[in-house]
């Protein structure tokens, strides 16, 4: 990336705050398991481990969804896939909740650090449903602007070929404060993406760093092995995820199909 272009985007970006001591912290490297993802997740953490998150995952969503199959639960999302959309951001942010006690280097993220926002997630088709629940819910202005960068950014993804290739891109819901304009309704890849290091992501940002090497938190491990496991019970391949803006501007009959 030159420089020219490097400025510009810190120009119109927040300089989020970040924790000097996060580098000498404990580091577990892991993929985004976003759009930007290349390497599984879980490649880093040891087997018994996978295992065992993987096995609760498909328990809880055979106790709490009746499903005990992975073709009871592609059939309950294909039938059902906002249910099923709200249901994974329950489990995902479970696995945020404090009282896990799952050790290790707490995450650097904060209000109005967003340098993983220009890493466009890829979207369940019951997650379109919700944020565009969500949008309609926000003064007319603001939705009027969002629709405006969702074309803008479909459009930029389009010519790219896909997201990892116009990376860094804004996510047409980041705010100019530098917050989630609609946090509470925020796909699953986004609830389980933390890390202990805001300059690492700025790094990735700046076109420095090598996605793998983004440092995260333990809790973000867990949801990253979690979410893995739950697209696989409900046969949902994140390769082939339809980025947000894609998404959302076939939704709002306003741009590129998803292919
Ligand atoms: S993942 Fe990185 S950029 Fe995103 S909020 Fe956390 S520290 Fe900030
Ligand atoms: S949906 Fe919200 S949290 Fe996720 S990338 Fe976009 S602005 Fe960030």
């Amino acid at each position: 990336m030159g420089e020219a272009k490097r400025r510009k985007q810190a120009d119109r970006h927040p300089r989020p705050e970040h924790d000097p001591d996060a580098a000498k912290r404990e580091k577990i490297m892991l993929d985004p398991a976003r759009s930007m993802g290349a390497a599984s997740p879980t490649s880093r953490l040891p087997p018994a481990l996978l295992q065992s998150i993987t096995s609760q995952v498909a328990g809880f969503i055979a106790k709490d969804l009746g499903c005990d199959t992975k073709e009871k639960a592609m059939a309950l999302a294909a039938r059902q896939p906002v249910k099923v959309a709200q249901y994974v951001d329950g489990l995902i942010d479970s696995l945020f909740d404090p009282r896990m006690e799952i050790a290790g280097a707490p995450a650097a993220c904060r209000a109005g650090c967003s340098w993983c926002c220009w890493m466009i997630p890829g979207l369940r088709s019951g997650e379109v449903d919700l944020l565009l629940a969500a949008i309609a819910q926000l003064p007319e202005e603001e939705g009027a602007e969002i629709k405006a960068r969702v074309k803008v950014a479909a459009t930029a993804i389009a010519g790219a070929g896909s997201s990892e290739a116009a990376y860094p891109l804004r996510c047409p819901l980041l705010g100019d404060d530098g917050r989630c304009r609609v946090y509470a309704a925020r796909p699953a890849a986004c609830r389980a993406f933390a890390s202990t290091d805001a300059t690492a992501c700025e790094r990735l940002y700046q076109g420095g760093d090598d996605k793998s090497e983004l440092p995260m938190t333990i809790r973000s491990a867990y949801a990253q092995v979690a979410y893995a496991a739950v697209n696989n019970t409900f046969g949902d391949d994140r390769r082939n995820a339809t980025p947000l803006p894609i998404a959302l501007a076939a939704a709002l009959d306003m741009g590129p199909k998803p292919g």
